[in-house]
């Protein structure tokens, strides 16, 4: 391993899912001077990362921009818009549904956590973890909730502690078919700036994301985008803000300034990402991570290894889980790999602790950064004595050499 003051040679493979590798670009606009938070320059800079924002996020209305990680925001979403034992409908889809959960409850909320009622042989100990949120469940509560006790359904579009994306829209659908007023509040922290995310179409009330995913930033910013009928809950809500109250931040942020001391080398590193995102296009952006995530699930079916998200339909453009076999330890073999080839992936999280690891494919990568990260996951998963159906850097090469990459951050630094 190494220590912090011997220089590594080459690069270190930041392959978790978050933080992500930050583009050299953004790193040298982050060196940029630290200017005064109230003066004119300040001001411009400001309004254009809310600008920025609000097409990352797809809507017209307010972004609210925290100089915070990204679980202030997701406690700004519900101080904001709640009042003390206000009922929410959460789903469990994995670990960072249950964090949230566990927020809301500290906030002095009540939560109904709704889980998949499937089983699952490959991993008993967690059924709901290999699947997207069931739009149809959270109807069928809804529909029931005659009394409208139910204030806010909560759910995580890219839940990062297992590679499944869930269908936001469909969540939306089902809200409406129960004919219910409850808000619809999602996490995007990994989601947004890799995959589609749209917060005004798919009729989203707050958005909550963070720096240091899709972004390609370093950690501690955080984001909350609004719908009017959020800022509408957010007048009469009860629960105790201050920091994280839209309404000052909001105003002010009009102006392309802030409450407080934002921060803000962070803001000049978020300039640089909207420049090259909005540059090459979202469209290009989400294919890209299409694209490399087919790649790594390319190579995890060439080990003959189970991918945790169990639907195709809602695999993750962001990350891929890998489960192991029984009895290997998913962590021993994370830090074998972590030692012997200065590649970081990500740990099994809460309930798959040890059964399972995560790939990264989000953030400053190419082709052969993924390559790489699959080669030495592939020497690793041997040296630990997992048998291996097959080579699935051989798997991996073939599916990135048989199309043309949709562009990468580089090509355009
Ligand atoms: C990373 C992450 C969080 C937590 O964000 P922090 O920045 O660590 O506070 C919450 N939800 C999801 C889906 C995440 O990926």
């Amino acid at each position: 391993m190494q220590t912090l003051d011997a220089h590594p040679s080459g690069r270190h493979f930041l392959q978790i899912p978050g933080p992500s590798p930050v583009p050299d670009r953004i790193l040298r606009a982050m060196s940029l001077p630290t200017i005064d938070h109230r003066g004119p320059e300040f001001g411009q800079l400001g309004k254009r990362v809310l600008a920025g924002m609000q097409q990352v996020f797809q809507t017209q209305h307010p972004v609210a921009i925290y100089p915070a990680s990204g679980t202030g925001a997701w406690e700004a979403a519900l101080s904001n818009t709640l009042s003390p034992g206000d009922t929410v409908l959460m789903y469990e889809t994995g670990h960072f549904a249950t964090l949230w959960r566990r927020l809301a409850e500290r906030l002095g909320l009540e939560v109904e956590f709704l889980t998949w009622p499937g089983s699952d042989a490959v991993l008993p100990e967690a059924p709901g973890w290999r699947q997207g949120v069931r739009a149809d469940l959270i109807e069928e509560r809804l529909s029931r909730d005659t009394a409208h006790r139910i204030k806010a359904v909560c759910v995580v579009h890219n839940e990062t502690s297992t590679g499944v994306t869930s269908d936001i829209a469909a969540v939306r659908r089902a809200i409406d078919a129960a004919r219910h007023p409850a808000l619809l509040m999602v996490d995007t922290i990994s989601g947004l700036a890799s995959a589609d995310f749209r917060h005004d179409e798919w009729g989203v009330d707050v958005s909550v994301s963070g720096s240091q995913k899709g972004l390609m930033l370093p950690p501690g910013i955080s984001f909350n985008a609004l719908s009017p009928k959020a800022l509408e809950a957010s007048r009469s809500a009860k629960l105790p803000r201050s920091f994280w109250a839209w309404d000052e931040i909001v105003e002010m942020s009009a102006g392309g300034y802030w409450p407080y001391t934002p921060n803000t080398n962070l803001l000049y590193g978020l300039s640089e990402a909207l420049d090259i995102l909005l540059g090459q296009g979202l469209a290009q952006v989400f294919a890209r991570h299409q694209r490399w995530a087919a790649g790594v699930r390319a190579a995890v079916n060439a080990w003959g290894l189970p991918i945790q998200c169990a639907d195709p339909k809602v695999y993750s453009p962001v990350l891929t889980g890998v489960i192991l076999p029984p009895g290997v330890d998913a962590d021993a073999v994370r830090k074998l790999i972590h030692q012997r080839f200065d590649l970081s992936l990500g740990t099994g999280l809460g309930k798959v602790k040890g059964r399972m690891f995560r790939m990264g494919h989000l953030g400053d990568s190419n082709d052969l950064t993924l390559l790489a990260m699959v080669g030495g996951v592939e020497m690793g998963l041997k040296l630990a004595g997992v048998p291996l159906a097959g080579s699935g850097v051989q798997a991996a090469m073939a599916h990135f050499a048989a199309s043309p990459s949709p562009g990468t951050p580089a090509d355009v630094g």
